[in-house]
């Protein structure tokens, strides 16, 4: 009887708990989900290209590196329950070992899949698993209240040891791993349709070794870590933060080998606020990720986790239709939005302060369903996590961990960005220099807290 070992978002060697959890039998397995790249909500697709390569690359990776250990992986494509069941049958596989998921749509798939299979779930990438797991019951639903908790013990489950071969484990062959992989060959097909060349492009960057590589530098080589503090609120650069969120959501890094790493270096180094301050934005990820467990299926309702759940889609008249595509496509006619949204646009990332002030804009300024905005990042983010995601939009929309958080965002443009390089590298089109380059177009709608700012503009 065989066990599969299905490795979604758990794409790496080091800290994998699930790679030794099984013994005889066993199929390591990656399954895609069609819906969950081709699908839509609201009427916008739920994944661009960018990120459909992205984890295709970062498969192909893991079935390179575990192919050195003679490990096949079976790769999959389509309904990702309906695969497996289908994998399951033909390997006469009765178990099946994956990463605990957060959000409520995951969970689902498990829960249909525990009809034909046993199911068991390992959390690999929470800073809390195994004995420190909170009770969902009493977990707290202020972030401050969860961190200090936390805090005066700073415990954090230690990563696992590193992957090895044993004589416990018999794992599915290369070849044979190919042979199971037809559903695959649809996704190749439609990437050679669609010109998506992957060895062309840099899309490895998340692999677990360039995750490493890029940990090495920040926190070691470099030590960007000890400047992390003063720089974290940057809009644009290389390293003002530790990029550490797209290898952390696709799962070829851990949470936990990120806090070790920050902690050895403490001991050997220096330990100092910006250190410190590395792990306190690892407990914001840590927070969403418990909360979506204990909310589940609220988090997706137009109020959130508070007031009435109902899951009617955001209405949109033709003047807001517009104004939400012109949010997108970063043409609002204030720079400090629409820079920050043509760089997402780009390069499927932006910054925290970045992120915040578009949210605050299409929810508090254009009055827009928080949702679509959500619903839009999830689309584009390289990065994209359910509960880092949805978690954000709903604190700053008054609908999650928070009451609403306006920002003003001419305040944050002068403050961010004073000499508008940021928004003048993003938009050529603008002409006039220093701050006076942030001022909106005329029509562009500003909520009366950001008109109190515009003065300033001319000072
Ligand atoms: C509207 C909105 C949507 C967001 N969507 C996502 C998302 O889909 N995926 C995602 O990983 N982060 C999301 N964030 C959080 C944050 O913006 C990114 O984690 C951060 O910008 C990633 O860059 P970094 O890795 O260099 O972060 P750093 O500043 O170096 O922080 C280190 C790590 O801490 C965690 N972290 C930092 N800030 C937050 C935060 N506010 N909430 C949760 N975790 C945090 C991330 O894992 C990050 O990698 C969102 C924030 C907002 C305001």
């Amino acid at each position: 009887m065989t066990t599969l070992v299905l490795l979604n978002q758990c794409l790496r060697l080091k800290d994998n708990p699930l790679l030794t959890a099984a013994t005889g039998d066993v199929c390591a397995v990656v399954a895609l989900n069609k819906a969950t790249f081709f699908g839509q909500q609201y009427g916008i697709f739920r994944a661009n290209l960018a990120r459909l390569r992205q984890q295709t690359a970062l498969i192909t990776d893991l079935k390179q590196r575990l192919a050195q250990h003679n490990i096949g992986l079976v790769t999959l494509f389509g309904h990702t329950t309906s695969e497996l069941q289908t994998l399951a049958q033909q390997l006469n596989a009765r178990m099946l070992i994956a990463a605990e998921p957060t959000a409520t749509e995951e969970y689902g798939q498990f829960r249909q899949l525990a009809q034909t299979l046993k199911i068991t779930l390992i959390d690999c990438n929470s800073l809390l698993a195994a004995s420190l797991r909170p009770a969902l019951a009493t977990f707290p639903d202020r972030f401050t209240t969860f961190r200090k908790q936390l805090e005066p013990l700073l415990r954090v489950s230690p990563p696992a040891p590193d992957f090895r071969l044993t004589n416990k484990q018999q794992w599915l062959g290369v070849t044979q791993a190919e042979t199971l992989s037809q559903s695959w060959q649809q996704l190749a097909e439609f990437s050679e349709q669609n010109s998506v060349n992957t060895a062309a492009l840099d899309l490895v960057k998340h692999s677990e070794t360039a995750s490493w590589q890029r940990l090495e530098q920040f926190i070691w080589q470099k030590q960007h870590i000890l400047h992390y503090k003063d720089t974290r609120n940057a809009l644009i650069g290389d390293n003002y933060a530790s990029f550490f969120s797209a290898p952390l959501a696709v799962g070829t890094l851990s949470a936990r080998s990120v806090w070790q790493q920050i902690e050895a270096f403490e001991q050997k180094v220096a330990a100092n606020d910006s250190t410190y301050w590395l792990k306190f934005e690892l407990l914001w990820r840590e927070f969403f990720r418990w909360q979506f467990r204990k909310y589940q299926a609220a988090w997706f309702s137009a109020q959130g986790i508070k007031g009435t759940k109902h899951f009617t889609p955001p209405k949109l008249n033709q003047q807001n239709l517009q104004r939400f595509v012109q949010w997108c496509q970063g043409q609002t006619g204030v720079p400090f939005v629409d820079a920050n949204m043509r760089l997402l646009n780009q390069t499927g990332l932006m910054s925290n302060r970045g992120r915040q002030n578009v949210a605050s804009y299409l929810i508090h300024d254009l009055a827009l369903d928080w949702r679509l905005g959500a619903a839009y990042f999830e689309q584009r983010l390289l990065d994209y996590d359910v509960a880092s995601n949805w978690g954000n939009w709903a604190y700053i929309a008054g609908y999650g961990n928070s009451e609403a958080r306006p920002f003003s965002l001419i305040k944050q443009a002068i403050s961010y960005d004073p000499e508008a390089s940021f928004v003048r590298q993003l938009l050529p089109e603008l002409s006039t220099k220093g701050k006076t380059a942030h001022r909106p177009a005329a029509g562009s709608i500003l909520a009366a807290l950001n008109r109190n700012w515009l003065a300033e503009l001319d000072k």
